[in-house]
């Protein structure tokens, strides 16, 4: 497992993993304080199966991936500012490039989801919590 970001553990965070937001009453993910432009890595052997650009989200993927303890998994990725195109991706390839886009951002961060099986955004107790996901079995390499 590698950390989408680098310098994870270091990251500022905004919002965390069921927060009450300014817009909901349970934050599905955690937000990284990060640049516009940095870029997004593949935690594990995976798959973006879905590319748009929504009003809330801006420029959003769904990355699909198989992890033994979860199974199947759905990543969902916000506000970037480049998206890469759809297809398999390796641990450690580049998902994207985060930025500032789409309605529920007030500044450049990563949004980061994490649901098992199909994004059900009504059903909350489908999402896990992105960092105690990936402290699971964090990456030896520094990233
Ligand atoms: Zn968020």
């Amino acid at each position: 497992m590698r950390y989408p970001l680098k310098n994870w553990k270091r990251l500022k965070r905004g919002y965390s993993f069921g927060a009450k937001t300014f817009y909901s009453d349970f934050h599905l993910g955690t937000d990284y304080l990060v640049p516009d432009g940095t870029p997004v890595f593949a935690p594990l052997k995976c798959e973006i199966v879905k590319v748009g650009n929504f009003p809330e989200g801006g420029n959003t993927i769904h990355v699909k991936m198989m992890e033994k303890e979860y199974g199947l998994l759905v990543m969902r990725l916000m506000h970037l500012s480049k998206v890469f195109p759809l297809g398999k991706y390796k641990a450690g390839e580049i998902l994207g490039r985060t930025g500032n886009t789409g309605s529920l951002t007030r500044g450049p961060h990563l949004h980061i989801d994490l649901s098992r099986g199909k994004v059900k955004t009504g059903v909350c107790k489908n999402f896990i919590d992105p960092d105690k996901f990936f402290s699971l079995r964090p990456s030896r390499r520094r990233n």
